[in-house]
């Protein structure tokens, strides 16, 4: 770096000021988990009252890829 782009540690500061994170924001769902906003439930699988994720479905397919990473040699 040379020093035409050197600048104080106050213009730094002040970039920096927006860098922040936030918490996620999180509303209860019905089924009584948190959930994130604008997002479909991951323990339900619902959003706005409608099933969208069959949440047991998803949970065999984890379970059979999980399945066959632990047996590589089997395919
Ligand atoms: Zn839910």
């Amino acid at each position: 770096m040379v020093v035409r782009m050197r600048h104080t540690r106050a213009h730094t500061a002040n970039r920096r000021s927006h860098h922040a994170l936030v918490a996620p924001r999180t509303s209860k769902c019905e089924c009584g988990a948190m959930r994130s906003s604008h997002r479909a439930c991951a323990t339900c699988g619902k959003y706005r009252g409608r099933v969208v994720i069959d949440v047991v479905a998803k949970q065999a397919r984890k379970a059979k890829k999980a399945k066959a990473k632990a047996t590589p040699d089997s395919k």
